[in-house]
């Protein structure tokens, strides 16, 4: 996909799977399952005038993204023999954690764009002088980078890049 405003924003798609092991808890037996994921990794291009660059740098981090959530992630996959889910599989199974993540995205987001507005409101003060503002600007977009780590893992563990990898993936093959 090619979009162009001053320059060009390469996308690439990294898609792979990874056996995971588990001993049960509960049963202590040993099973696998196989974690797949997809991952998008983009670069750009300003003034297309890198665009090879920017194309392996999409490639470099789709490739590290995808690695990362295969390492880290997991299905919510109950015991073969037993039955039982492990402990840290339950807040997802609950859907607690997931929640929680969203909740925490949402409520930085939100205190980022108040604080935006006080730093306005305190900037077209007429006899406004000094870095009040500035430093109030660097604490929202500091909130607004924190806010993608909870996404993130949010989007890691139940994205929509996961599902469309089953979708498009035909399960027999
Ligand atoms: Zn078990």
């Amino acid at each position: 996909m090619y979009v162009n405003i001053s320059g060009r924003v390469h996308t690439v798609d990294s898609h792979g799977k990874m056996l995971k092991e588990v001993t049960c808890e509960n049963c202590q037996i040993e099973f696998v399952y196989i974690l797949e994921r997809r991952a998008k990794g983009i670069g750009f291009s300003p003034y297309c005038l890198d665009d090879e660059g920017a194309a392996q740098r999409a490639a470099a981090a789709s490739v590290n993204r995808l690695r990362k959530w295969l390492a880290q992630g997991f299905d919510i996959v109950p015991c073969p023999s037993c039955g039982h889910y492990q402990e840290y599989m339950i807040p997802w199974l609950r859907g607690d954690h997931r929640i929680g993540l969203w909740k925490t995205a949402v409520a930085m987001l939100y205190a980022a764009a108040v604080l935006a507005i006080v730093t306005v409101m305190i900037m077209i003060q007429p006899n406004y002088r000094g870095y009040t503002g500035l430093w109030l600007l660097c604490a929202a977009l500091i909130m607004v980078m924190a806010a993608r780590r909870p996404l993130r893992s949010w989007a890691m563990r139940n994205g929509t890049e996961c599902r469309d990898f089953a979708r498009d993936t035909p399960r027999e093959s």
